[in-house]
Formats: structure tokens, C-alpha cells, sequence
């Protein structure tokens, strides 16, 4: 029996058990449809997803048809057309965006209704073949593309030649008496900072903060590193020492070359040039951790810094779709399901197709609609279903619905997002901001699932944040344990699994269903 087969006869077992309850507990104000058709419309639409159209979703959009999906890319903007032209199959309706540049009818004809709410986006390439070097007088030292090092991917083009300089977290904020640059001269160097911050440090510092502080400080560029003392929570999401494709956010003229290596090849820089001092960066981590003294030093090594990189003008496109409310009373309130489409695209000659993040996501959220559309479901609530971009440059796309949402903030009863839906333990883990944690739990009940339920508060990071900020209640939806292909070319189709995308849609779908009709 293979996994589909078992999640749906498992499925068949909740569903009859569903039908039961609800003969001899009509739901009524605790929640769900108003009329026995809806009622049986919702379950009609529980039972017909299927991980089988999900994963060949996941596999359409990781193909190199749509070279990883980089926001402001023609990539993308096809990606959002396929999704467009999805929604519509299902007989969904696209929504109408005011005044967009997709939407607004020209020369009197209307245009073909997209869903797309968009603005211009500039995206930054790094081009094929780029190089890191570290040396010493002794050892020249060709670091490897993608194992040892991945430019950071606004990064601008470098040509950087220079001493490497060891900066600590690379924080400077006189407030908080610290200053990881106290008594070290970087003008004219390469500085190597840790990611993040130790934990007696209260402020807020961003990597963007650090570039800053680092070009005021004289640097030509920079690397960065995940420490080797890593936290519970970066070992539970099973963080290792290997560079990520991330975007930096610097602001042009802050902005400095950069790369993130390796915690290995940060050792070896750290060790010195004869590896005489194996594990200091383990220790000068640990008294960094404990107090804000300043533990930065001149390294024995140079590093070299090459590549081109570009910038392409182009179009964010969020794509939005609509289930109409239905009950009069709350047909003015709506519930987001969200799940951002785009990823890295092509860097550095790699590709980065983005299966787990977030095609697997946005797969899980076609399925609900097509399934809530095509069983004739009508919720109480409207149900926009919004496939953002941007996701990775900052959140982009959905601070863009912020900007024009369709249903106003106070009318907006949740925000659910679906992000990283497609490989781990089989569990879910489930954040929940500005509800109770035992919404999460019913809809645990309603789709089979509360056994494979992990409950938090704030999930950090994800487009669920801006609508945190903007007062919507968020539940976020990520599956459970190691994603090991987190941020890497190697995040494809044939590492997602079925059944983990069935749970997350019946888990989504459960839960929708429930905002979407609880008074
Ligand atoms: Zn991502």
C-alpha cells in the first residue's frame, strides 16, 4: 500500500466518523456550514484532495520550465500565469485587483481577468562561475561554489583582494555597550562576522545592519558564517554549517560584497594558517555568548572575492483568488489562505528549484481552492486564496496586499500560511498569533490530525509577519522536523513527499473551513 492509498482510506475512516458526529451534534454556533449541502459540500471537498495532483504541481513548478521562480524574473511572471490559469480550471474566480497594471482595461477593452496585483521589482542576478579564494603566505586555496561558499545573492559584483578581519557578530550599538569593532582597524579588509546575535544582546540588528556598519567601518566586503554553537531551536530546525541562498535587503549604497562560507571553512580561516588553533571559533563563540567584550582579531589569511552580478527590472506578481462568503452576516469578513510561489532562480549558474519552498505550498493551496470549488462549498466567510512573490526579498509580496488588501485588515478574520509543506517527520508544526492555541487544535480534530501537531506562538520569519504587524490574526503552517534541502540547489520534487503534502491540505482545509464559518 503505498502512502496516498493509506492517507485516503485513513481519510474515508475520518470522513464517515465526521458524517456521524454531525447527525447527532449539529455543529451550529461552535461552527461549521450553515446548511447540510454545505456541509456535505466540505466534506465531499476533504475527501477529494489528492497527493497525487498535488505533487505533480510541486513537480511543474521546481522544473527548469520555471528556472526557480526569482521574483521580478519572466520566470515568475509565467509562474504566476500558471497559477492564474489554474485558479481559473478549478472554477475559481480571480479576483479583480483596482487599478493594476494587469487589470486595468486598456483602450476600452477589458483585459482577460489575471488575479495579479503586481508592482515594479528589481531583482539581482549573480552571474555563472563566481570565485572565493582564501591564502595565506603559504597556501592559495579555491574555495567550492555552493559546499564552501554562496555570494550572497543582492550581493554587488566583486572584485575584492584584502586581509580578513574577524568581527565577532559584527554588532556595534553603543547602547548596549557593544561594539565588535572596539579597537580593530578594518579599513581596506575583508570582515568575517558570525550570523545572528548571542542572546544577552536585547537589540535588534539585521544582516543588513551589519553590512552598514561594516562599509562605515572602511570594509571592501565580507563573509559570514553560521557559528558552530548552535541553538535548540536552530538544531530542532536542523540548521548546519552550510551556506544558504539568502537575500542580504542592503540598500544600495550600503551594500558591500559578499559571501556566506561555511562553519568548516570559517574554522579554517579562524585556526590560523599552521590549523594551530582547532575549536577557537567554538571557544571565541562561547565568551561572545557570555559577555560583549570584544574578542575580534586579524586573521592570518587574505581572501579574494570575484564575480559579476546584475540587476533586471521586471514585475512582483501576486496572484489573488476569491470564494465568495455566503452567510449575510459575514460575507464583509474574509479569511487568507497565503503561500508564496517564488524562490532564488538561477545564481551562480546553480539552479534553485524551490519543491519544499514553497512550491510545495503554493501545491497546497491550488488543491484546497480547486477542491472547495469544485464540490460547490460555500463558505460563510470569503476565502481569498493569495499565491505571493517576494517571499524571499523581504517579505515583498505581501507587504504589497498590505499596501492594497482587497478585504480591509479589521475585516480580516485570519491569515493562514502555507510555507514548507513538503518534507520532515510527518508532523506539522503550527504557529498561532492573536487566537487561541485551541483553534488550531479543533481544526487538529476535524482533519484526523491532532497527534501530528506541534502548537506555538510566533513563528518567526514567513508572509504571515506582515499580517501580524497589521493586526490580522496568523496561523502558520510548516511541516514538521529537518528540512534538509532548506535554501539549496538541491531542493527538488523527488525529495517531497506525498503524504506529508495530503496532512498539511486536510490540515489546511479543516482549519480554512472552520475560520471561515465560526461566529
Ligand atoms: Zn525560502
Amino acid at each position: 500500500m503505498n502512502g496516498s492509498t493509506r492517507s485516503l482510506s485513513s481519510s474515508l475512516v475520518v470522513v464517515t466518523f465526521l458524517g456521524i458526529i454531525l447527525v447527532l451534534f449539529p455543529l451550529g454556533a461552535q461552527g461549521f456550514a450553515q446548511s447540510e449541502d454545505d456541509q456535505r459540500a466540505w466534506l465531499r471537498a476533504l475527501d477529494s484532495l489528492s497527493s497525487e495532483r498535488m505533487l505533480a504541481d510541486v513537480t511543474t513548478l521546481s522544473s527548469p520550465a520555471f528556472n526557480g521562480r526569482q521574483a521580478g524574473s519572466e520566470d515568475d511572471f509565467r509562474s504566476a500565469a500558471w497559477v492564474s490559469d489554474e485558479f481559473g480550471a478549478s472554477r475559481i474566480s480571480l479576483a479583480f485587483v483596482p487599478y493594476d497594471r494587469f487589470n486595468i482595461p486598456l483602450g476600452g477593452k477589458p483585459n482577460r481577468r489575471t488575479g495579479f496585483m503586481s508592482k515594479p521589482h528589481q531583482a539581482g542576478i549573480i552571474g555563472p562561475e563566481p570565485t572565493l579564494q582564501f591564502s595565506t603566505a603559504r597556501t592559495p586555496d579555491n574555495q567550492r561554489l555552493g559546499t564552501d561558499f554562496l555570494p550572497v545573492l543582492d550581493s554587488p559584483s566583486a572584485h575584492a583582494r584584502a586581509p580578513i578581519v574577524f568581527v565577532g557578530y559584527g554588532i556595534v550599538d553603543t547602547a548596549a555597550d557593544m561594539d565588535d569593532y572596539a579597537g580593530i582597524d578594518v579599513n581596506n579588509c575583508i570582515v568575517l562576522f558570525l550570523r545572528g546575535k548571542p542572546d544577552h544582546f536585547k537589540g535588534t540588528i539585521t544582516h543588513a545592519d551589519k553590512v552598514r556598519i561594516a562599509r562605515q567601518k572602511g570594509a571592501v566586503g565580507y563573509l559570514t558564517a553560521t557559528g558552530p554553537v548552535l541553538s535548540s531551536y536552530e538544531l530542532r530546525r536542523g540548521v548546519t554549517g552550510q551556506p544558504s541562498a539568502f537575500y542580504g535587503l542592503s540598500p544600495a549604497p550600503d551594500n558591500l560584497p559578499g559571501a556566506w562560507i561555511s562553519t568548516s571553512r570559517a574554522e579554517q580561516i579562524i585556526a590560523g594558517a599552521d590549523h594551530s588553533n582547532q575549536g577557537h571559533l567554538r571557544n571565541l563563540q562561547d565568551q561572545l555568548n557570555r559577555a560583549s567584550e570584544s574578542r575580534s582579531f586579524s586573521t592570518e589569511y587574505f581572501g579574494a572575492l570575484d564575480w559579476e552580478s546584475r540587476q533586471e527590472q521586471g514585475a512582483l506578481i501576486n496572484v489573488i483568488a476569491v470564494l465568495p462568503g455566503t452567510d449575510p452576516q459575514l460575507t464583509q469578513e474574509a479569511i487568507v489562505i497565503g503561500a508564496h510561489r517564488d524562490h532564488f532562480g538561477r545564481q551562480a549558474g546553480l539552479l534553485f528549484p524551490g519543491a519544499d519552498d514553497n512550491a510545495s505550498g503554493t501545491a497546497v493551496m491550488l488543491e484546497v481552492a480547486r477542491v472547495l470549488a469544485e464540490a460547490g462549498a460555500h463558505p460563510g466567510r470569503t476565502i481569498l486564496f493569495i499565491s505571493f512573490s517576494g517571499e524571499e526579498q523581504g517579505l515583498a509580496g505581501s507587504r504589497l496586499y498590505l499596501e492594497r488588501p482587497l478585504v480591509p485588515t479589521t475585516m480580516t478574520r485570519t491569515m493562514i500560511n502555507i510555507d514548507h509543506a513538503g518534507v520532515g517527520n510527518g508532523r506539522l508544526t503550527v504557529g498561532v498569533t492573536g487566537l487561541e492555541k485551541n483553534v488550531a487544535l479543533e481544526a487538529g480534530q476535524t482533519a484526523g490530525c491532532t497527534d501530528k501537531l506541534d502548537v506555538f506562538g510566533f513563528f518567526p520569519g514567513g508572509d504571515h509577519v506582515p499580517f501580524k504587524e497589521a493586526g490580522v490574526p496568523t496561523i502558520t503552517v510548516v511541516s514538521g522536523g529537518v528540512h534538509p534541502h532548506f535554501h539549496q540547489p538541491t531542493d527538488t520534487a523527488d525529495t517531497i513527499n506525498p503524504e506529508i503534502l495530503q496532512t498539511v491540505a486536510r490540515y489546511v482545509l479543516a482549519l480554512a473551513w472552520q475560520l471561515a464559518n465560526v461566529q
